[in-house]
């Protein structure tokens, strides 16, 4: 079987004590390749090899940078297949999601390259006569990014173009269920010409070594993308260090449906937002609230689409539901099902397992008391409410600590806007899904979905520091 090394100044490196993981097929969970099990030790190697970077890095002119973003993108649009194969067998992902990712993913890269060129300060008045002062936004040196399993190569990319676009340098501990995506990213950056020790991967266990990066002295900002357990407790590091931080965690995003909505377009969303992925998506559609009305006609609607979902070949671009993750997780998935049914609640249509997939499955009759309210399945899973209408549904939507997405499908502007306003989440999205994401927008959740906001413009705050210089004339 294939062994990877870490990615570290440039070269491929051994892991320091000499030990390997395997990385499991989630279709079979049979090991496929190797990959290096990161020590401390290889953590502090990959953050001084960022840091040794980061001067030349940092003060290159602003083309040099524009240049190697570009290059990555159309060096993985080349090189897509590929991308997109990788990540059906590293992490179970359909093929048509897979392709979507790489597309994205190269959009991503776009806006990094033009990002480049957003770093700005100010002239401002003095108190003094004859003084001017300047501010400078200055790129912060090593940023710590960890990004989750599900979207692999969609955040490993915006964890790491956006910091890079602003001349700083990353450390990156990629989710032990894809490593190898993060190695072939490390090469694409380097065939695009980023300079050795810009971008360093250590592959590994969150839990062995996560600490050993978040809380290193010489990490100025640590982006977190993953479960809102393990950013919280990056959360205390990072408080602790007085780092600069980005988390964008878990979600149990609500989509209301009003009895003016175009039903069709509603069920359509209902279904890319709750089984997408096989429901491994942070912005899962997991609560749907349909007003009363109409809520019988949805449900018949949605569960025949659900039911129709491809279940076949992962290369097959009309498979839409693949393997869950690793045994953990099914685990989760089955245990929020099993106490749903055990407290009362109906599964409409679904519930069975086929190996390691779980069938698009819709319940009804879920209540406070069941694990699947409020905690994140993370699984093809999710609930229908009925609601008497728009007060209803904005109380049930905000009773949560999450905060991530919403949607809304109705034809009266008011109502939406209302909704839009009064909804807690950091995203909110009026007759679509509410799983959406574009490489500029403020991406990012309130609550236990996060801390910050992703996206060029914004995550200049997280990855740049001002510098006020004044000059007397
Ligand atoms: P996870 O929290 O288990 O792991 C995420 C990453 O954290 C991995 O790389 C892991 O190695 C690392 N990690 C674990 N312990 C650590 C520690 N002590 N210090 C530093 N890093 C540590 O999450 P997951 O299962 O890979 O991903 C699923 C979760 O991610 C879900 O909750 C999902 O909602 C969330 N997610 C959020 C977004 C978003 O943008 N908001 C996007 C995708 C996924």
């Amino acid at each position: 079987m294939e062994r990877h090394g870490h990615w570290i100044g440039g070269v491929l490196v051994p892991p320091s004590a000499g030990e390997y993981f395997a990385v499991l097929d989630p279709e079979s969970d049979r090991p496929f390749a190797l990959a290096a099990r990161g020590t401390p030790a290889d953590v502090d190697a990959a953050v001084q090899a960022a840091q040794a970077a980061f001067p030349a890095f940092s003060r290159a002119p602003v083309n040099v940078r524009e240049a190697v973003l570009s290059r990555a993108a159309a060096l993985l649009e080349r090189d897509a297949e590929e991308f997109a194969s990788l990540m059906v067998t590293e992490i179970g992902s359909p093929i048509g999601k897979a392709r979507h990712e790489v597309q994205r993913a190269a959009d991503v890269f776009r806006a990094a390259a033009g990002a480049t060129r957003y770093l700005s300060g100010k002239t401002l008045p003095s108190d003094t006569p004859g003084k001017l002062n300047l501010t400078f936004r200055v790129p912060l040196g090593v940023i710590a990014s960890i990004t989750p399993f599900n979207v692999p190569l969609a955040k490993g990319v915006r964890l790491s173009a956006i910091p890079l676009a602003f001349g700083n340098t990353v450390a990156m501990l990629p989710s032990e269920e894809a490593p190898l995506m993060a190695l072939r990213l490390a090469q694409l950056y380097r065939e695009a010409g980023l300079p050795a020790g810009c971008f360093n991967v250590v592959t590994g266990f969150g839990h062995e070594i996560g600490d050993s990066l978040t809380g290193h002295p010489l990490v100025r900002s640590i982006s977190f993308t993953g479960s809102t357990r393990v950013g919280a407790h990056i959360r205390e590091i990072a408080a602790r260090t007085g780092k600069k931080l980005t988390l964008e965690l878990g979600g149990k995003s609500p989509l209301v449906v009003l009895d003016d909505a175009n039903l069709a377009r509603a069920v359509q969303a209902a279904i890319q937002g709750s089984f997408g992925n096989q429901g491994q998506v942070c912005m899962a559609s997991s609560r749907i609230y349909v007003q009363r009305g109409i809520a019988a006609e949805f449900l018949s609607r949605f569960g025949d689409a659900a039911r129709r979902l491809g279940l076949g070949d992962l290369r097959d671009p009309a498979t839409v539901i693949g393997p869950i993750i690793n045994a953990r997780q099914r685990a989760r998935i089955r245990a929020h099902v099993d106490d749903a049914v055990a407290k009362g609640a109906t599964v409409e249509c679904g519930g069975r397992w086929i190996g390691h997939r779980c069938e698009p499955t819709v319940l009804t009759g879920v209540t406070r008391d069941m694990l699947c309210h409020s905690e994140e399945t993370f699984g093809p899973v999710t609930a229908v409410y009925a609601v008497d209408g728009l007060d209803e549904a904005l109380r049930a939507a905000n009773d949560t600590r999450y905060g991530l997405a919403a949607a809304i499908f109705t034809s009266d502007l008011g109502h939406a806007l209302r909704y839009a306003r009064d909804v807690d989440a950091g995203m909110v999205h009026v007759n679509g899904a509410t799983a959406q994401a574009e490489p500029h927008v403020p991406f990012g959740g309130v609550g236990d979905s996060g801390t910050g906001r992703e996206g060029p413009e914004y995550d200049m705050e997280a990855m740049t520091e001002w510098k006020w210089v004044s000059i007397q004339l």
